[in-house]
């Protein structure tokens, strides 16, 4: 018998990166199935191949493919800084750097982000990806995976935080390749990597390459943010490392999070904190406490700060005045898909209780050893 299939793909208007297909076909018996299999492949585009089967029988039928293409032509897998930031200059902002790919890619699926015309992978460059110890210092590259940074002995031992709060971003899969860089860079006011680095006073590296000359200089990790979802960062320039201050005795930190059930993606509430005591244990002497998302940009509850450190003791009444504090400096708002404005309130109280009181038994028990 012959068929006739005439199929017609087009980019929808608002995400141009999916297709809508239409497709007609003609002299098929009443009954039988149509498979059809397309691939696209030309210099523009990567690779699409829907696959659909439907009954025959009918004249023409619209076909929501949901099919992606990719339209990025080249990658670039640079072995130092130096030329990573050089094939950005060279592409003039059409080039994106890459590292998991798991909030770029999706961005550039979904329509939220242009398709860029190279992307440039950090995870090749040489360094990127080490954890050590220089001058009481941790240092983290910017290309380590929360998987790596989850299990890592140092991180372990001198950021707990940060260990805690790598170790629930998504699932398996997306820790295995998704990056600590990445998450900061994205600049979301929830990211728990971020929240969990911030508890920790961390630094970022910033590398910025100016006429062939390339300098990287340490900056507070906070001033890397500009908004929900941009940082500061020039079309020169990109995060090479963070590092925080190496555990001294007496000091301890903690992070916690809510999540929706079954949520992979980020929390209804994060929050990470870290607590130094005096040599009686008794009092606290420097806290640094952070809630996410509590504003556009990760938020450091620094009245709550004030009223931990103003204590004479590390008790109950304590714990209450800082919780209050940080529920009233906090800017939280209803979001549609996670949670009220009203629940996340209470879940500042139930969660800053829960990490204070972590953080400050870690310390004591370290102290006793
Ligand atoms: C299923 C799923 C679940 C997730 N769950 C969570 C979660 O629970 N918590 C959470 O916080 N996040 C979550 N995420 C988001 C994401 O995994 C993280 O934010 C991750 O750390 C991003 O890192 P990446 O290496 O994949 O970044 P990429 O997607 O490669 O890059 C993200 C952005 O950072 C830029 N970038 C990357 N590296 C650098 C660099 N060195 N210098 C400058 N810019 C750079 C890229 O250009 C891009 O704009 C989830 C994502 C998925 C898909």
């Amino acid at each position: 018998m012959v068929r006739l299939l005439i199929c017609l793909a087009l980019p929808r208007i608002r995400h141009p990166t999916q297709f809508i297909g239409f497709c007609c076909s003609m002299d098929t018996a009443p009954n039988d199935l149509l498979y059809l299999t397309i691939v696209f492949t030309s210099e523009r585009y990567d690779l699409i191949i829907p696959v659909f089967l439907r009954p025959s029988g009918t004249e023409c039928t619209s076909l929501n493919w949901k099919a992606t293409m990719i339209r990025w032509q080249a990658y670039h897998t640079p072995q130092s800084i130096d030329e990573a930031l050089g094939l950005l200059t060279r592409y003039a902002g059409r080039a994106q750097l890459v590292a998991g790919g798991t909030d770029l890619i999706l961005d550039v699926q979904q329509g939220n982000h242009p398709v860029p015309e190279a992307l440039v992978d950090v995870t090749t460059i040489r360094g990127l990806d080490e954890i050590r110890v220089e001058d009481g210092w941790v240092i983290v590259g910017a290309a380590v995976t929360h998987a790596a940074i989850e299990r890592n002995p140092l991180v372990l031992q001198h950021g707990a935080t940060l260990a805690e709060s790598c170790g629930v971003v998504g699932g398996p899969q997306v820790r295995n390749v998704a990056t600590i860089g990445g998450n900061v860079a994205h600049a979301l006011p929830a990211a728990d990597g971020t929240i969990g680095l911030l508890a920790l006073d961390a630094q970022v590296q910033v590398c910025t390459l100016d006429e062939n000359d390339l300098s990287c200089a340490w900056q507070p990790l906070l001033s890397i943010f500009a908004g929900p979802g941009r940082n500061t960062l020039g079309p020169n320039q990109m995060l090479s490392a963070f590092r925080f201050p190496q555990l001294q005795p007496r000091e301890a930190s903690a992070f916690d999070r809510i999540m929706r059930p079954q949520g992979v993606a980020l929390p209804i509430l994060g929050v990470a904190a870290k607590l130094a005591f005096d040599p009686s244990l008794a009092r606290v002497v420097q806290a640094v406490i952070v809630v996410g998302p509590a504003g556009p940009i990760p938020f450091r509850a620094s009245g709550a700060e004030r009223e931990l450190t103003a204590a004479e003791t590390f008790d109950d009444g304590a714990v209450e005045a800082a919780i209050e504090a940080a529920q009233q400096q906090a800017a939280l708002r209803t979001s549609k898909h996670r949670a009220s404005k009203e629940y996340r309130h209470e879940m500042v109280a139930v969660l800053l209780r829960r990490v204070l009181q972590k953080a400050a038994a870690r310390a004591r028990a370290a102290a006793s050893q």
